[in-house]
């Protein structure tokens, strides 16, 4: 819209301009007049601006700087250049503004997500509906080659799903009556009947697109440096043009006043700081635009800047490092039967959302009645209490065992061990095994190019698995049978470790280690694909759920913040020495104008460097030539 607005003026003013070289008006007044209305059909909206910043007190701007000298052109008749800077000036920020737009629309277009309708059914017959309109429990369809507009559970049909738009991952997914669909994904083959479980608005897609588009809000230092920069910059040229026009003149009686009010005026519209304050949050749109083509969604440029800086990565194991997806091993008791144990055992597990609930619920296989179960209660690092058909039932570590009271198995098993009792009495324990996942290996070398200090695995699992997948990853610490609270008090010992400017960086499921996401320097999320918790609790939400995109994070980061670099210091370095031509006489307000438009479009160009992934993207071993291999009696 504003684009739009300014383009009119742009085009109006500028043919006006124009006409004014083609009639020669023998009439002064008539000329200036001309001209004058040029100036306001172009600048009007900087006059403006600069005027109420003025009387706002916010003297110093570039509407200022523009407003000045333009007028200051005027005063001593040239009337020409202060049309035309000011024209040119005005199709410099129209093309600025147009840039911001593309990269802001090519964030969100990288991640071509968004739905534009939904098949609704209602009743017999089936209409095309807004997404938003769509309510939960409301059932819809989505064809081949559609993309699934809101979150819902397949009622019908089966087909192959294609996430690799939220996920990276190009496997398309296998799904069936009763599987999540996330909204985002593309529907591949078949057709699928499923009922809506979410809102458009608290669907994945939103959530997706909404936290892509809000990562800019969050400023970096290096965006700030600009803002204060700018608080001492521009008095400071102003100061100077004052001393430019007035001191050579006074000091040496042969010098004209207006020959140096030209050029104190030219110095003005030279030291418009425009291409910094473009190219910088630019460079940030086009980093974390990059990192999330790569599948990695950063929520803001303070975070994007301070991975750079990364020197303390602490993982969390499950979910993290290993798959999350546990398979179960051994499943002993002596007093009731194996599928008894693994019924008991799902019920209990029903209602949680830790992996090894998950894949007890999996292993069990069959629908669970929910009216059985009441009374749940989830013990964090410990396990899960629930009444199933009345009985209390205890799930857990040997942690919560001993916490209740109740004697347990004891001998050595590898793999991890859910102990079960009911009604206070032990009825036996299952041994699961989880995997390590494909790139975890990968992930850690990749940190070590990457020159991250120190490599550190907290889990409330084991002390021989914790160790054992520590010291196949080639971590340098690994901290066990950690509660919530312990990881807390663990990450401070490594804060305590860490240099000052140096970053801590956490890397979590989102299950039990929410508190420890939100205490670290930067929290990163496995995105477990539609983990709500996770997504929100982190700074940077890793899609693909592979540790390896750390690295990826780590390099996008060090790219965008060689950009800025190189940015300020040419729009700087340009600046400089044409602020010196012009005080020498030698550029004038042409000079001076394409010099910034000409400025501001290179360092437009580079910022766009980043969004090129090439050479972020990691290029160690494929993901498939990593070892798998599962964590029993290993
Ligand atoms: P981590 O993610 O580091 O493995 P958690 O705090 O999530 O740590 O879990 C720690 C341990 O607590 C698990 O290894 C498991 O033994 C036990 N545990 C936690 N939640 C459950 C649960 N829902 N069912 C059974 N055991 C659990
Ligand atoms: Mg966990």
């Amino acid at each position: 819209m504003q684009n739009k607005k300014r383009l009119m003026r742009v085009l109006g003013g500028g043919a006006l301009y124009a006409a004014t070289f083609f009639f020669d008006f023998d009439n002064e007044i008539l000329n200036i007049a001309m001209f004058l209305l040029g100036y306001f059909i172009i600048g009007g909206d900087i006059v403006w601006k600069a005027v109420k910043n003025i009387l706002r007190g916010q003297v110093f701007d570039e509407n200022f700087l523009m407003f000045i000298a333009t007028i200051g052109a005027f005063a001593i008749g040239d009337y020409e250049e202060a049309v035309g800077v000011m024209l040119f000036f005005q199709v410099g920020e129209l093309f600025q503004s147009y840039a911001v737009d593309q990269s802001r629309k090519s964030i969100a277009g990288l991640m071509d997500i968004r739905p534009d309708y939904a098949n609704l059914r209602r009743g017999s017959e089936i209409v095309k509906v807004d997404p938003d309109e769509v309510m939960v429990g409301d059932e819809i369809i989505v064809k081949t080659g559609e993309k699934i507009p809101l979150d819902a559970i397949v009622i019908e049909g089966e087909s192959m799903v294609d996430t690799s738009s939220l996920t990276g991952e190009s496997v398309p997914r296998e799904v069936t009556v009763g599987s999540e669909l996330l909204s985002g994904c593309v529907n591949i083959n078949g057709v699928l009947t499923a009922r809506v479980t979410k809102e458009f608005g608290d669907s994945t897609v939103s959530k997706i697109l909404d936290l892509v588009e809000n990562a800019s809000n969050k400023k970096s230092n290096s965006e700030n440096f600009i803002t204060k920069f700018a608080r001492y910059y521009t008095p400071g040229v102003v100061i100077l043009a004052v001393l430019l026009a007035v001191v050579p003149p006074l000091m040496y009686s042969d010098q004209e006043f207006t020959k140096w009010l030209v050029r104190a005026l030219t110095f003005l519209v030279i030291s418009c700081p425009c291409a910094l304050v473009i190219s910088i949050p630019l460079s940030f749109f086009g980093g974390i635009g990059g990192a999330s083509k790569l599948g990695v969604l950063v929520k803001g440029s303070n975070y994007l800047e301070a991975l750079a800086q990364t020197e303390i990565v602490v993982f969390d194991k499950t979910g993290t490092l290993t798959k999350g997806v546990f398979n179960v091993q051994e499943i002993h008791s002596e007093v009731m039967s194996r599928e008894e144990l693994i019924e008991l055992t799902a019920y209990a597990e029903n209602y949680s959302n830790h992996p090894i609930s998950l894949s007890l619920k999996r292993a069990y296989g069959k629908a669970i009645d929910n009216a059985a179960i009441t009374n749940v209660k989830e013990l964090p690092g410990h396990g899960v209490q629930a009444f199933v058909h009345g009985k209390e039932v205890l799930a857990g570590n040997y942690k919560l065992m001993k916490k209740m009271k109740i004697a347990y198995f004891k001998g050595e098993i590898m793999g991890t061990v859910v102990h079960v009792a009911v009604g206070g009495e032990y009825v036996g324990y299952i041994v699961i095994a989880d995997e390590i996942k494909n790139d975890a290996a990968i992930a850690i070398q990749d940190l070590k190019t990457e020159k991250v200090k120190q490599t550190v695995m907290l889990t409330g699992d084991s002390k021989s698995i914790g160790e054992h997948v520590a010291k196949k990853l080639g971590l340098d610490k690994a901290y066990t049978e950690l509660l919530p609270a312990d990881k807390v008090e663990k990450l401070e010992e490594l804060f305590a470790k860490k240099t000052e400017k140096g970053k801590l960086v956490f890397v979590g499921d989102g299950v039990n280690d929410a508190p420890v996401l939100a205490r670290a320097d930067i929290g990163i999320a496995m995105g477990g694909v539609g983990s709500d918790a996770a997504i929100e609790a982190a700074d940077v939400v890793i899609m693909t759920d592979e540790p390896s995109k750390i690295a990826t994070a780590i390099r996008a980061s060090k790219k965008t913040l060689s950009i800025v670099k190189q940015n300020i210091v040419f729009a700087l370095g340009v600046k400089g020495i044409v602020l010196v031509l012009g005080a020498m006489g030698i550029a004038n307000m042409w000079t001076a104008v394409f010099a910034d438009v000409g400025v501001s479009v290179i360092a437009i160009l580079n910022a766009m460097r980043v969004l090129n992934t090439q050479s972020i993207h990691n290029s160690t071993v494929p993901a498939w030539e990593g070892n798998v291999e599962a964590l029993s009696n290993a």
